[in-house]
C-alpha cells in the first residue's frame, strides 16, 4: 500500500512544484539533483528493520537550504500557498524516520541558521542549526555548557534535538528534555500563506518539543545552561549487569558525586567496543560514567563497595579525532553493534522508579537468551530511574510486538522505535493535546511533515 493510500496525503504534482519554484526563484537556494535531495531526505531509520522496509527510497522532490529566518519565512509561505509538504532537517541523525518526507515536497535544511545570538549567564539564545558540539565550544570560555545533549552531540543540531530528541547525557541530573525549564523559549515560523513568527515561552514551548517538526519551524531557541565541570570518562567492570545497575543507582543517589552519565551495559555488547577492548574484560558487564573530577574519590568508594573495579579513567575529550565514552552510550551503544552485525535491533523502555531494581531484574530474567541489557540512569518526574535501550536479535514483527507487550504488561513503558508516527512512538500512544491544538493554529492544512502526526485532521 502506498503512503498516500495509507494516510490520505498526496504528493505534489509537477505543475504545483513548478509554481513553487517560480515563487521561490532567486530567494532561496533550491537543489533538484535527485541524488542530493534523496541523501538529505534520510535519517537513521534503518536501525529498525521494520522502518527500513517502510521508508527506504522515500525522498523529497526539492531541497531548500535556508541561511536566514527571512528565507525560512519565504519557503514556509510558498509551501502554504501552493499546498506543498514541508519537512525540516537539521543534522539528519533522528532514529524514527522523523526527517524522512513521506509525501515528497520540500525538505528544508536549516543548518545554515547557526548563529549564537547572545549568552547571558546560564541562558543562551541560538539559531536552531548549530551543531551541539559547536555550541558547547562557543560557550566554554564563559564557564557554561549545555545541560544535556544526545550521544550524537558531534553531528546533531540543537533544533533537531528539541524537535526530535528526548534526552541523553545530562538527563541523570536534569531529567528529560521536555521537563519544565529544560527549554526556555522557542521562536517559531508558522505554515500559512503569510507566515507569522511566534515567540513561545514557559509551557508553550511544548508545542514544538519532540513534535517531529509538525508544528512550525523553529528559528531560534533559548536554552538553560550548567556550569562547566571537569568531566572524567570512566569504565568500571562488574561480574554481572545487575550488580553494575545497582551500583550505578547508588552512584546516582549519592549527592557527593557529580555525574553527567551513568550507563550499565551487559556482556556481550562491550565485545563490539573495539577501541575499549583492553578495559572491557571478556564476559564482564560494564558501567560507563562521566564523573566530575573533584568527586572521583567518592565515586571510587561507591564502585568498590558495589563489587566493581575501575579499568579506565581519562578526561573527557570530544575534540575531532578522539572518541568520548558517551559515544558508547545511549543509541550509540546500538550503533557500535550495528557497525558489525546488522541482525540486531533495539527497544526503548522506562522502568518504574518505585520498584526499580526488581523491575530491571524481572525483565533480565524474562528474556535471558533474546535481550541484552543496556540501561541509562535518568531523573524522571523527580525520581531516579532506568531508561533502557536493550538490544535484541530481530526475527519477526510479531515476536517484537510480543516482547513489547510483555514489557508493558509488567509496568515497563515502551516508546516503540519501530514506528514513524509521533503517537505510536510515545509511551502513551497519543499526541500531546497541546501539540494537536497548536498544530491546528500553526499548520491548519497539515503540510508539515505530513503523515507523522497521525491523529491530526487537516482543516
Ligand atoms: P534531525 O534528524 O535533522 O531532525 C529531527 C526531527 O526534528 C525531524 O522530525 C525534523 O523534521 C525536525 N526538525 C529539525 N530541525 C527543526 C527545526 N528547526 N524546526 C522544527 N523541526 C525541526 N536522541 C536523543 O534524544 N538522545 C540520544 O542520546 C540519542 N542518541 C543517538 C545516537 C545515535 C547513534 C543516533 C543515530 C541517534 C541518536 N538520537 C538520540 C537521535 C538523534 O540523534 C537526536 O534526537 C538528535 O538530537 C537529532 O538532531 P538532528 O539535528 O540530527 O535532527
Amino acid at each position: 500500500m502506498t503512503q498516500a493510500a495509507k494516510d490520505g496525503h498526496a504528493r505534489p504534482s509537477p505543475e504545483t512544484l513548478a509554481a513553487l519554484k517560480a515563487d521561490l526563484a532567486g530567494r532561496v537556494v533550491l537543489v533538484e539533483d535527485p541524488a542530493r535531495v534523496r541523501k538529505r531526505s534520510r535519517d537513521f531509520f534503518w536501525y529498525s528493520p521494520i522502518l527500513d522496509a517502510e521508508l527506504n527510497g522515500l525522498s523529497a522532490d526539492i531541497l531548500a537550504e535556508a541561511a536566514s529566518e527571512a528565507e525560512v519565512v519565504a519557503v514556509a509561505g510558498a509551501c502554504a500557498r501552493h499546498g506543498v509538504p514541508l519537512t525540516l532537517r537539521g543534522g539528519g541523525t533522528g532514529n524514527y524516520g522523523q526527517a524522512v518526507p513521506l509525501h515528497g515536497g520540500v525538505v528544508l535544511d536549516v543548518s545554515g541558521l547557526d548563529t549564537v545570538e547572545w549568552q547571558r549567564g546560564e541562558v543562551v539564545r541560538t539559531g536552531p542549526g548549530i551543531r551541539m558540539n559547536k555550541l558547547d565550544e562557543a560557550l566554554r570560555p564563559s564557564g557554561f555548557e549545555q545541560r544535556m545533549h544526545p550521544s550524537t552531540k558531534r553531528t546533531a543540531s540543537i533544533g533537531g534535538f528539541v524537535a526530535g530528541g528526548s534526552g541523553g547525557i545530562g538527563s541523570v541530573r536534569y531529567g528529560q528534555l521536555r521537563e519544565r525549564g529544560n527549554i526556555r523559549a522557542a521562536r517559531v515560523v508558522t505554515l500559512e500563506p503569510e507566515p507569522r513568527v511566534l515567540e513561545l515561552t514557559g509551557d508553550a514551548v511544548n508545542g514544538v518539543a519532540h513534535a517531529y517538526g509538525t508544528t512550525g519551524i523553529i528559528t531560534a531557541l533559548e536554552m538553560p545552561l550548567a556550569p562547566v565541570r571537569p568531566w572524567i570518562d570512566v569504565v568500571a567492570v562488574f561480574d554481572d549487569v545487575l550488580a553494575a545497575a545497582a551500583c550505578g543507582l547508588a552512584v546516582g543517589q549519592d549527592a557527593a558525586i557529580g555525574k553527567k552519565l551513568i550507563t550499565p551495559i551487559a556482556w556481550p555488547l562491550p565485545q563490539w567496543f573495539t577501541p575499549l577492548k583492553n578495559v572491557c574484560p571478556e564476559g564482564q558487564a560494564i558501567l560507563i560514567a562521566m564523573i566530575s573530577e573533584e568527586t572521583l574519590p567518592a565515586f571510587r568508594a561507591r564502585i568498590a563497595a558495589g563489587g566493581g573495579r575501575i579499568t579506565l579513567e581519562r578526561p573527557l575529550d570530544d575534540a575531532p579525532g578522539s572518541v568520548p565514552l558517551y559515544e558508547y552510550t545511549w543509541n550509540h551503544t546500538t550503533l557500535q553493534v550495528l557497525k558489525t552485525d546488522r541482525s540486531w535491533t533495539y527497544l526503548q523502555s522506562l522502568h518504574p522508579a518505585d520498584r526499580l531494581m526488581e523491575s530491571v531484574a524481572e525483565m533480565a530474567a524474562l528474556f535471558p537468551d533474546e535481550i541484552v541489557i543496556h540501561l541509562e540512569l535518568i531523573e524522571f518526574a523527580g525520581q531516579l530511574t532506568y531508561a533502557g535501550l536493550p538490544l535484541l536479535k530481530f526475527t519477526t514483527p510479531e515476536r517484537l510486538n510480543a516482547i513489547i507487550a510483555a514489557h508493558e504488561a509488567r509496568g515497563v513503558w515502551i516508546a516503540n522505535p519501530h514506528v514513524y508516527t509521533l503517537e505510536d512512538g510515545t509511551r502513551h500512544k497519543r499526541a500531546e493535546v497541546d501539540q494537536l491544538g497548536f498544530k491546528r493554529a500553526v499548520d491548519p492544512r497539515g503540510l508539515m511533515n505530513p503523515g507523522k502526526m497521525r491523529t491530526f485532521t487537516p482543516a
